[in-house]
């Protein structure tokens, strides 16, 4: 039997690469799902404040994200949606394996790299959360028994890790209490920044040009892709090494051209190699419109019914912390807490 787990911080809207990249999948496999097969996401606020953030911002992000979750595609029905600081387990079992976790793995984090490339010089700046988010993302997938983890390729890194603290855990403790899972990378994995192709597309990036969120009105993701960094190469090609903003146009009109006719990202390059930068902008637009359009729809009627999140929220928690129970059970039997 599958159980798929999943999760994604309420720092804001979730955007076009969250979906492309990752809550798509979590639709598709809900919806394509064997019998046997076990769906949980989760809105994952403690990683949210492993950087500052503001309550009353937090909580505003929690109910949209939910939202969002809800207006995707994802029924409360089959998949167990639920807010991670609901279900203590997950902290629970984030403590007892950092007594497991090498710090100089955590280390080697390109996350942690990355977050803290400009603070080199100030440790005192620096906090433990941000440094032993990996061990708490393990705890999330491993506390609910996942076999199968739908993310896009940022995450890949922090998955290994999972996967080695849960073969570790088990070699230590002569137990198979925890599943190492399996890394299911979508294949738009990485949909980057349309102000700067280098860098992937994010929630927290300080430029709301950068990206296009799931709520953004047509007219929005007109001007949005209007402004999208290219190059001044004649013609149209997919070619991400000298071309990343236009091979990133093309990645997200192959993605969302409701599951195209081309066979990849080349070939729809190719139908287009005579038009103008502005005739790719406004097929990128189209499309991404017509995926977006519904999504956007059924937010906004989600986001009003308050009394109807809570009750999503309340009964995800409680499945989920039902199955954390079992896991938590095996773990404090294995280590002699229990
Ligand atoms: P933040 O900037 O706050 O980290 P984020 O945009 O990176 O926000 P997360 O909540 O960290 O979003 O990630 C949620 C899911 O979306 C993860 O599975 C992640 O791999 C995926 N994801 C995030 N950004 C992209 C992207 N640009 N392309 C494809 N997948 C992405
Ligand atoms: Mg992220």
């Amino acid at each position: 039997r599958k159980t798929i787990f999943s999760g994604i911080q309420p720092t804001g809207v979730p955007h076009l690469g969250n979906y492309l990249g990752a809550l798509r999948q979590w639709v598709d496999v809900q919806d394509n799902a064997a019998p046997n097969t076990t769906m949980i996401y989760s809105l994952v606020d403690l990683h949210a404040i492993t950087v500052r953030q503001d309550p009353k911002q937090l909580r505003q992000w929690k109910k949209e994200s939910l939202s969002m979750l809800l207006a995707i595609g994802l029924d409360p029905n089959k998949s167990t949606i639920f807010h991670q600081s609901d279900v203590p387990a997950h902290s629970e079992l984030m403590w007892i394996l950092s007594c497991q976790a090498s710090t100089g793995y955590l280390g080697r984090m390109t996350q942690w790299k990355d977050k803290t490339a400009n603070e080199k010089d100030s440790s005192e700046k620096l906090k433990l959360g941000l440094f032993s988010y990996p061990v708490l993302q393990a705890a999330d997938v491993l506390v609910h028994r996942a076999t199968h983890v739908p993310v896009g390729h940022d995450q890949a890194q922090h998955l290994e890790f999972a996967r080695e603290v849960a073969n570790g855990f088990n070699h230590t403790f002569g137990t198979d209490a925890l599943i190492p899972p399996e890394t299911l990378i979508s294949p738009a994995k990485r949909v980057m920044s349309l102000t700067d192709p280098l860098a992937k597309m994010s929630k927290s990036h300080p430029n709301p040009k950068s990206r296009i969120l799931l709520t953004d009105s047509e007219e929005v993701i007109r001007s949005k892709v209007k402004a999208a960094v290219t190059d001044s190469i004649d013609g149209i090609t997919y070619d991400p090494e000298r071309r990343p903003g236009v091979s990133n146009l093309i990645d997200i009109l192959y993605h969302t051209d409701s599951r195209s006719a081309y066979s990849s990202q080349e070939e729809s390059a190719k139908d287009l190699a005579g038009r103008s930068m502005r005739a790719l902008k406004e097929r990128v637009a189209d499309t991404v419109e017509s995926t977006v359009k519904r999504i956007r729809a059924s937010y906004e009627d989600l986001l009003h019914d308050e009394f109807y999140l809570d009750r999503v929220a309340a009964e995800g928690a409680e499945k989920a912390a039902k199955s954390a129970a079992v896991t938590m059970k095996a773990v404090k039997n294995a280590v002699g807490l229990a």
